[in-house]
């Protein structure tokens, strides 16, 4: 994708962007294309979904070559990197939001539909269609604290975004939960595949990377490098060392528990991704709703 493309993307109107066609994994072969970079793992989480290994050697040596070191190098290769220029410059991704492995809410005419990942669970309304997210991040990250607003916050590896610990006005999110697929998200009535919380195909009670929040710092999962259960500040996260940065401390945040005060679902337990605040300035994003 050149400059000119992602300008179209920016200006595009969100009805188009809301408004995308139905998914996408499939091809004529009847194969769910979605899939063809990863691998399952020995690891399972209790609700049945695996821990994928992801292929990057595709677009390893061309991120590289373009400056991008780190945690960076974790994200798959659908996930589109780039820097941009300007006065204050950022690092842009774009992705489809669609996941890397099958889901019952894909379309059930879509390949990549499988209705054993709902493992019970209840089904909501909603199914997957493809996205056009460009999530934009500082390069440093810097400035104060600030409530999160709008729907997404972040971007994990896969491309599926990360949205916060709070349902849309009038719902309550531990309800909402029990319409997580085997590997933890759901989608939104305008078909937005999303994670709240733990994303059981790249994390369950580790320290694997996850993602990156739109200020920046990134996600990990519940534990530290040395196996701990990190203590959190108010923004879910603290400043350590992470399995991408193990000498050098730096700010990330964490997949943390919260326990339900509101009735209904009042002491129910969620390992979130966030805790509703961004520990910094976020960067701009005309795609996050
Ligand atoms: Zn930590």
């Amino acid at each position: 994708m050149n400059a000119y493309t992602h300008i179209a993307l920016l200006a595009a109107p969100l009805w188009l962007i809301a408004g995308c066609d139905a998914s996408t994994g499939g091809t004529d072969s009847g194969q769910c294309q979605l899939t063809s970079a990863t691998t399952a793992t020995a690891k399972v989480s209790p609700s049945g979904c695996a821990i994928l290994s992801r292929d990057t050697s595709a677009c390893d040596a061309e991120r590289k070559a373009a400056g991008f070191s780190g945690f960076w190098l974790k994200f798959s290769c659908r996930v589109k990197l780039a820097k941009t220029s300007g006065a204050t410059p950022y690092i842009q991704a774009t992705a489809d939001g669609l996941p890397d492995y099958k889901s019952n809410y894909f379309a059930t005419s879509d390949p990549c539909y499988d209705p054993s990942q709902a493992s019970g669970h209840v089904h909501n309304p909603n199914s997957i269609a493809s996205k056009s997210y460009v999530v934009q991040f500082p390069q440093t990250p810097s400035g104060t604290s600030q409530p999160m607003t709008g729907a997404v916050v972040g971007l994990s590896i896969n491309g599926v975004p990360v949205f916060g610990n709070f349902a849309a006005p009038g719902d309550d999110i531990f309800r909402e939960a029990m319409t997580f697929d085997t590997c933890g998200a759901h989608p939104t009535p305008t078909s937005a595949y999303h994670y709240h919380s733990e994303p059981y195909s790249i994390s369950y009670d580790d320290a694997n990377f996850i993602g990156v929040m739109r200020d920046g710092s990134p996600i990990y999962g519940r534990r530290d490098p040395d196996g701990s259960l990190p203590t959190l500040d108010t923004t879910g996260g603290h400043t350590g060392v992470t399995v991408d940065s193990p000498s050098a401390p730096i700010y990330h945040y964490h997949v943390n528990e919260q326990t339900s005060t509101t009735a209904g679902t009042a002491g129910q337990k969620q390992w979130f991704l966030t805790k509703g605040s961004y520990h910094s300035t976020p960067a701009p994003c005309s795609t996050c709703m």
